[in-house]
């Protein structure tokens, strides 16, 4: 579903990607873990074309994108926003629009990604809203809703555009800790039906349950990866000290 094949990506003078390879297959499970400013986020960056990259190739569901591993003049096989509606994305800050409820939150990018009429924007998003328990707060803002309630509205509203994969950026990380559980278990849920997801998190609890493939990042590369095996016997040092760290 996804191939990231030599992915290089720098800032100015600042490489933050040196080299990822990354599969990730149909209905599998990848948990990204590593320190801040590891490069986390720009590989889910990437997946979704947020930031193109300057070498290597990324390819979702058959769409490719990038310069390729030769790194040969940039040739873009594939259109960003083709490969852009395949992938949905739940950042850490859920980023719902303040002045909508979560019913519109949710309809919204029905009506303008999908094109789907106001009528059935709205069953769709209610059905969605169900999905993630919330849907008698559907009238709600986004400031009456608790963290957690937020975060599970922008879960609905990447659900509902149907994606083939989804990538959730720390998307407990700004929670209360007891509104962490809540959205977990949505999670948890969406694993179980099968969804492709890849998640950077540090809860590695979650991740020893959900992850078929963990990887730990460091400065810039994959250091080492691996089943949930990886948690408890590491290899390399680093992915040591930083799960012994984070315990
Ligand atoms: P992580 O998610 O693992 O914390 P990121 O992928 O967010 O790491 O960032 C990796 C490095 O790239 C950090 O040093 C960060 O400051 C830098 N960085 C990320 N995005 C940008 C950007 N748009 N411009 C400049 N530097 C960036
Ligand atoms: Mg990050």
């Amino acid at each position: 579903m996804v191939k990231i094949r030599g992915l290089r990506k720098s800032f100015g003078p600042l490489e933050v990607l040196k080299g990822i390879d990354l599969d990730v297959h149909q209905g599998e499970h990848v948990v990204l873990f590593g320190p801040s400013g590891s490069g986390k986020s720009t590989v889910l960056r990437s997946i979704n074309l947020l930031e193109p990259p300057d070498h290597g190739s990324v390819c979702v569901d058959g769409v490719e994108y990038g310069p390729g591993v030769a790194g040969a003049a940039s040739v873009k096989r594939g259109r960003p926003m083709a490969l852009r509606r395949k992938v949905g994305m739940v950042f850490q800050q859920f980023n719902l629009f303040p002045h909508l409820t979560a019913l519109d939150n949710v309809a919204l990018p029905l009506r303008s990604v999908k094109g789907m009429r106001s009528e059935p924007a709205m069953q769709r998003a209610a059905e969605y809203l169900r999905r993630v328990g919330l849907l008698e707060r559907a009238g709600h803002y986004p400031g009456q809703l608790s963290g957690g309630q937020q975060q599970r509205v922008a879960i609905a509203r990447a659900l509902s555009l149907d994606p083939k994969v989804m990538l959730f950026d720390e998307p407990t990380s700004a929670l209360d800790p007891e509104l962490v559980g809540e959205v977990l278990r949505v999670m948890h849920e969406l694993a179980d039906e099968g969804m492709t997801m890849v998640v950077v998190t540090h809860e590695l609890g979650f991740a020893r349950e959900i992850g078929d493939l963990n990887v730990f990042m460091d400065q810039g590369v994959v250091v080492e990866q691996g089943s949930s095996e990886l948690f408890d016997n590491p290899r390399n040092a680093r992915t040591q000290d930083f799960i012994r760290a984070v315990r």
